[in-house]
């Protein structure tokens, strides 16, 4: 708790998204409301004894237009109130929801303090939302602490359905329903019934005396390749060899598995050759890389190809843009990429 006050405070961001929308009069389209009168559009959350303030983004967006900027937004913004605020709640779209938490987790080095997302599928006005519940478990989750005093969850998590979730380990799953995130990979962080029953055994906590330090200088020449049936020589060439890009990620099959054929192989080797990383991601839900187990992968890793492990698109990409910003050597930024850097692959 902040020590010169005697209720914890905890700062509530709003990004935009379905959550925060509002419908004025029947038949209008929704509109976001003013965050300054949260208190009277969720009454629930002044039974807390907590100090909630608010922090408005202008403009607010649907996630679908979330860009690096806003990452960068929020993570100056967390540095600068870090010493005010016991907890952070970011409230955003879902779209989106995944990448930005995963940005975060990377941005923020050393964080001592719950980044808590959350969001819903209906906005906080309907009378069936599903944006109070996570609204206010989440201010709960971002405020806890430990018996030893310290925050419970120190680290960038999502809250939906009823789960807390490690943000670089998360991903959409489902466009309708209420339980919206999973992170197959990873269990979850805590689970909210009658009471929130946290998983401290996997609560990651910064070293002891480990700085805080954020890092907001990004570099997204990154491509994203999908493997599919009918790809040609032409695509994969133009993802992988272009001139533009320091990175690809490969979205393959399976265990890591994609074409074995000499023009794929020829092509991966040239992209090699030209110093870019390539970064092997599954395109299953669960499971992992591992390209010992078929020829297919062998021939991937033989050609220069790094595996992402168990690892999301969205924590690849963004773990990505972090390196890349902070390496101009393409070595150092695979060195980095094999490390288990917040909890994001399993090793
Ligand atoms: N398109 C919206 C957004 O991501 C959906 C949502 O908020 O859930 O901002």
């Amino acid at each position: 708790m902040n020590p010169t006050q005697d209720k914890a405070s905890i700062l509530l961001i709003y990004t935009g998204g379905t959550i925060g929308m509002k419908e004025n009069a029947p038949g209008e389209p929704l509109r976001p409301f003013d965050f300054d009168h949260i208190l009277s559009e969720v009454p629930e959350l002044g039974k807390f004894a907590l100090k909630i303030d608010s922090y408005t983004f202008d403009p607010l967006i649907d996630s679908s237009d979330v860009e690096p900027g806003l990452w960068t937004a929020l993570a100056r913004l967390i540095e600068q109130s870090r010493d005010k605020y016991d907890g952070f709640v970011v409230l955003h779209g879902t779209d989106t929801m995944a990448y930005s938490a995963s940005a975060l987790s990377f941005m923020l080095e050393g964080l001592d303090k719950p980044v808590i997302f959350t969001g819903s599928q209906l906005p906080i006005s309907t009378l069936r939302t599903d944006g109070k519940e996570n609204l206010v478990s989440a201010v709960e989750i971002a405020s806890a602490k430990d018996a030893l005093g310290r925050p419970r969850v120190p680290e960038v998590a999502v809250f939906f359905g009823s789960t807390l979730l490690r943000g670089n380990r998360c991903t959409k799953v489902d466009s309708e329903s209420f339980t919206a995130f999973k992170s197959p990979n990873c269990p979850p962080l805590a689970e909210a019934g009658i009471n929130i029953i946290y998983n401290d055994a996997i609560i990651r906590r910064p070293a002891p005396g480990q700085p805080f330090q954020i890092r907001t200088k990004l570099d997204t020449s990154v491509s994203v390749l999908k493997i599919h049936p009918g790809i040609t020589a032409d695509l994969a060439r133009y993802f992988l060899c272009g001139s533009r890009t320091r990175a690809s990620i490969i979205e393959t099959y399976g265990s890591g598995n994609a074409i074995s054929q000499p023009w794929f192989i020829d092509i991966i080797k040239e992209a090699d050759s030209m110093g870019k990383v390539l970064l092997n991601v599954t395109q299953c839900l669960s499971g992992s890389v591992n390209m010992d187990l078929y020829a297919t992968g062998k021939a991937l890793k033989d050609a220069g190809v790094i595996s992402g492990y168990d690892c999301t698109t969205e924590s690849a990409l963004t773990k990505l843009f972090v390196l890349l910003g902070q390496y101009q050597d393409n070595q150092q930024v695979k060195c980095a990429l094999d490390e288990n850097l917040r909890g994001e692959i399993t090793k």
